[in-house]
């Protein structure tokens, strides 16, 4: 029932972001907005740059090769897509994959912030150096990745985004290595 009421709230917020005309001139060039996909009520939110051309297309994010690496580490841990949340800062396809403008990153946060507070889950993930930027301003990912932090009353563990670390073999493994902390963290988060 709490989960059918956060999955409204939701649908309400991607109705919002269309009602609003936000980014106007990335929406004209997208297929289709896309907004995260997942269990409304998880424990973990995933947060990624924005949707490439597979997840333009089928209107989900990570549905192409980095998304199926997640699926991949989610399941080291024993978890599946169903079981958390998954969405981007930026939430149309820049054109040709380039990487998201401030300007979008910033028009986008206060709908994301949205997204999370309704979900309120217990460990936020952010997905490379865009999501940690907008979401920890002033970290360095090279430093940070894969050390849980505090910050406004909610705890993030920043990692290596897994389209960067798939074919780099050594981020691969960190990245890897990082996530197989998660259930440590969450148990910790819980005491
Ligand atoms: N990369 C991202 O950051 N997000 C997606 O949805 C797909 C690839």
């Amino acid at each position: 029932m709490a989960n059918q009421t956060k999955q409204q709230e939701l649908d309400a917020i991607k109705q919002q972001i269309i009602a609003d005309k936000v980014c106007a001139d990335l929406a004209a060039q997208a297929t289709q907005l896309v907004f995260g996909t997942g269990n409304a009520d998880a424990d973990i939110v995933l947060i990624g740059e924005a949707p490439g051309k597979n997840e333009d297309l089928r209107g989900e994010p990570f549905v192409g090769a980095a998304g199926k690496f997640l699926n991949e580490m989610l399941a080291m841990i024993g978890l599946k897509r169903a079981d958390i949340y998954i969405t981007n800062i930026v939430k149309y396809r820049p054109p040709n994959n380039r990487d998201p403008l401030p300007e979008e990153k910033s028009a986008f946060l206060p709908y994301l912030n949205q997204q999370i507070n309704i979900i309120d889950p217990k460990l936020i993930i952010t997905l490379g150096r865009h999501s940690m930027d907008v979401l920890l301003p002033g970290l360095k990912i090279s430093q940070v990745h894969g050390q849980p932090k505090r910050y406004l009353k909610r705890v993030f563990l920043p990692l290596f985004h897994p389209a960067a670390a798939l074919y780099n073999g050594s981020l691969r493994q960190t990245l890897i290595d990082d996530f197989l902390k998660i259930p440590l963290i969450l148990e910790k988060i819980n005491d």
